[in-house]
């Protein structure tokens, strides 16, 4: 296909695809999703080799959250009946980082539901850092906390934090159909302060909310003009007891041609595999792996993962690699532009180029946003039916006395 050598060379240049050609790779046929695969594979191969990076979250704070963002379990009204707990303590957030590294992880996502930190809350997240560092003085520290305050972003940095993670979700002209609480350019903002202070920006969406591919073409090139180091790619996982519990509109297939337009999108970016993944790629997820280069270990926030060993086995059966501490994550342009911007140097904005619970959506009080709103879905796929049967609730791990999934 023309379409698909097109877009290889221009993701083997970091030259973006038109709007045009990212819409057709969500509009090709099932006989053509090999052909896309293999073609995104390339470029994900050009970057990022056959190494998978591991990442493993702990659900500081859970649940009993002031916002209303519809996708997710914790927020205010949730009927969910998900793990709530306030603060965990430094040394029980280190325990559940430990356990991840040693299943394999490098970086950890540290997570707390609510609108944003308040200072005392940054001090905790702080204690925590370095209580696991103390232990594992090469994991890398994402923390995903929310709306940023000033100062916040800095304060983070300097207590060791190397990541921020807040998470775009969906295009600006549906996001008021989502959320009402907090604004598209209120995330923006958030990212942009991280990256100011000199953290590697982690932000990415939630496909199968309803979203159009417009949309889907809308947010990804707004996370190429953002630029963060990593986009985790989410797909809706619809928990009972929240607005979106009836969205299954996904397919396996639906799924790779988001991912593979990601990574054509953002070629040389950490293109990370969230949530929803064993829900909706189901028997298919290994192929994702020749698109993402980055994937969860074990359980999200809210609900369960499959187990961390047969990640590790998914990974190694399809012939990649988990990625070791000793290697760079990002390619040497993207490594040598974050050092530069970590030492005051500035280092975003050459190229052109909930918090975010990682698609752990969500209430059943309520008529869902984007049905509410008037939003059709013109995704091609229509609900294949519900596989509300694969979700399950975490009830292990963080904020419980069972081991945690690793
Ligand atoms: S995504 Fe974050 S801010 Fe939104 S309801 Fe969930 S925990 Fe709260």
């Amino acid at each position: 296909m023309d379409l698909l050598n097109t877009l290889v060379d221009k993701g083997l240049r970091r030259e973006s695809p038109t709007r045009e050609e990212a819409l057709a790779v969500l509009a090709t046929s099932d006989d053509e999703l090999l052909d896309v695969v293999a073609a995104a594979g390339k470029v994900r191969r050009a970057w990022f080799g056959r190494r998978v990076k591991l990442n493993y979250l702990v659900n500081l704070k859970s649940g009993l959250c002031p916002e209303d963002c519809s996708y997710c379990s914790q927020r205010l009204g949730s009927k969910s009946e998900i793990l709530k707990y306030t603060w965990l303590k430094p040394e029980q957030a280190a325990a559940a980082a430990g356990a991840g590294v040693a299943g394999g992880a490098k970086r950890v996502c540290l997570v707390a539901s609510g609108r944003g930190p308040t200072d005392r809350d940054v001090d905790r997240v702080s204690k925590t850092i370095a209580a696991i560092k103390e232990e594992h003085q090469d994991v890398e520290i994402c923390a995903c906390l929310g709306l940023l305050s000033d100062g916040q972003a800095a304060r983070l940095k300097d207590a060791g934090a190397n990541a921020y993670n807040h998470n775009l979700n969906t295009s600006e002209a549906t996001y008021g159909d989502i959320t009402t609480t907090h604004t598209y350019a209120d995330r923006v903002s958030t990212v942009q302060q991280a990256q100011a202070a000199g953290m590697s920006a982690c932000s990415g969406l939630i496909a199968g909310m309803g979203e159009s591919d417009e949309d889907l073409v809308d947010v990804v090139f707004s996370l190429r003009d953002l630029d963060p180091d990593s986009v985790p790619v989410n797909f809706l996982i619809p928990i009972e007891g929240t607005p979106l519990a009836g969205d299954w509109n996904l397919t396996p297939q639906r799924c790779l041609r988001i991912l593979a337009m990601v990574r054509f999108v953002c070629p040389d970016v950490e293109v990370r595999l969230a949530g929803g993944r064993e829900i909706h790629l189901r028997t298919l997820q290994p192929l994702a792996l020749n698109l993402a280069n980055s994937i969860f270990l074990g359980d999200y926030l809210t609900t369960e993962g499959q187990s961390g060993k047969d990640d590790l086995a998914m990974i190694a059966d399809a012939g990649f690699e988990v990625e070791g501490t000793d290697t760079t994550t990002l390619p040497k342009h993207r490594a040598d532009a974050l050092a530069a911007a970590g030492s005051g140097c500035g280092g975003h904005g050459g190229e052109g180029g909930g918090c975010g619970p990682c698609g752990d959506a969500a209430p059943a009080d309520a008529v869902p946003a984007q049905a509410a709103a008037g939003v059709t879905a013109s995704t091609p796929a229509a609900a294949e039916g519900s596989h509300a049967d694969l979700v399950a609730v975490r009830r292990r791990g963080a904020g419980t006395d069972l081991p945690p999934n690793a």
